[in-house]
């Protein structure tokens, strides 16, 4: 038996007559940017996330980029970032003019809040939790540190759509939060798309002209210079269907996770497994074992889908070489980077298929 690593063909198999009737519905309408769809997308999702405004925008990176310009973060600004996240979440920070500062991981693989401190400077002004895997960063962490030290939060929200974290859906503790809704990601478009989310009205109308020429409601009315990364309102049809299945996507995924996290028991390879408070909704389901890469080739001749996430940390690589970082400064995030192997997820796996996984690691081992 084979199994994919994931199978976006077979989400939309199950829901084919309702995407096509949404898709169908804006190609007969041909209004192609903004309009109904891009609005009823984003009160929908400000619901699901229990939030005040949400505004669309083309993909997740840019959600951090203009989040960060609407916040007020730029030149001469710091922002620590964790040392393993997607290069999405430090990039933007450099893109706006700042300088992204790494901070070790936990075992869980979110940002070390014991270290916070560590990287702190006189220009620190932002702290970019990222939720990986979809497991919550600890927000009492992150929010105390940040309240301290008089900090700006942005949630880096693009793996972890409906997680929680101590009951409470992560993109609500920050002032911001950024989601991607990347074909990949637990809420995928058909193509790039993204969101930002505040409970500011300021910030979320700062970011909505930012994010459309600097134009705000009335056309040809520049008050600022802004870019144009909108929402497709295409991918808000789509979106609008998928969103509807969500939680009960994010339900099979900890299913399967706890499935893994008994099956894997006795083998020579452990989950990153979940901090108490932590409501993880398993974007990626992350193993660490000894011998990665022999492993995953192992899996990939017996056409088990395997991922690394991420192979380097994020001082490793090319591009922030010059920083020249310490070794130790992000032990935690090399352990991950090295030992780390995303193993298939995603809602539609099957009993079978996660049995079918386990015994080809186990298989491995002796
Ligand atoms: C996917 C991702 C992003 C950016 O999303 P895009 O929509 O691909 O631009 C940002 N941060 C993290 C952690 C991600 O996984």
């Amino acid at each position: 038996m084979s199994v994919p690593f994931v199978d976006l063909a077979l989400q939309y198999a199950a829901l084919r007559s309702e995407i096509d009737d949404a898709v169908a519905g804006v190609l007969r309408h041909s209004r192609f940017i903004g309009g109904e769809e891009v609005r009823a997308f984003e009160a929908e999702f400000a619901a699901f996330v229990g939030t005040e405004h949400v505004v669309g925008c083309a993909n997740g990176t840019d959600a951090i980029e203009i989040l960060l310009e609407a916040l007020g973060v730029g030149s001469g600004d710091e922002v620590l970032v964790p040392a393993l996240t997607w290069i999405s979440t430090s990039e933007a920070v450099s893109r706006v003019g700042a300088t992204p500062v790494f901070v070790d991981v936990d075992r869980h693989g979110t940002i070390d809040v014991d270290v916070l401190g560590d990287a702190l400077t006189s220009r620190t002004k932002a702290v970019i939790p990222v939720h990986l895997y979809g497991h919550p960063a600890d927000m009492d962490g992150v929010m105390a540190f940040a309240k301290e030290h008089g900090l700006l939060v942005l949630e880096d929200c693009a793996q972890a759509h409906g997680a929680r974290w101590r009951e409470r859906p992560v993109g609500t503790f920050g002032d911001a939060a950024s989601f991607s809704f990347y074909p990949g990601k637990n809420l995928g478009a058909f193509g790039d798309a993204g969101c930002m989310v505040t409970w500011s009205e300021e910030v979320a109308t700062r970011a909505r002209r930012i994010a459309n020429h600097g134009q705000l409601g009335r056309k040809h009315d520049h008050a600022v210079e802004g870019r144009n990364s909108r929402l497709d309102t295409l991918q808000a049809a789509v979106l609008r269907v998928k969103l509807r299945r969500l939680d009960a996507w994010n339900q099979a995924r900890r299913a399967h996770a706890a499935a893994y996290t008994g099956l894997l028991e006795g083998t020579g390879v452990a989950p990153l497994g979940e901090r108490p408070g932590a409501e993880s909704v398993y974007h990626l389901f992350v193993v660490l074992g000894p011998d990665r890469d022999a492993l995953r080739e192992h899996m990939t001749a017996q056409e088990i889908g395997a991922g690394v996430h991420y192979p380097r940390a994020l001082p490793d690589l090319e591009c922030y070489a010059s920083r020249s970082v310490p070794r130790e400064a992000y032990r935690q995030a090399t352990r991950i980077a090295s030992n780390g192997l995303s193993l298939p997820m995603f809602p539609e796996l099957t009993r079978a298929q996660i049995e079918e996984v386990v015994r080809v690691i186990r298989d491995h081992d002796v």
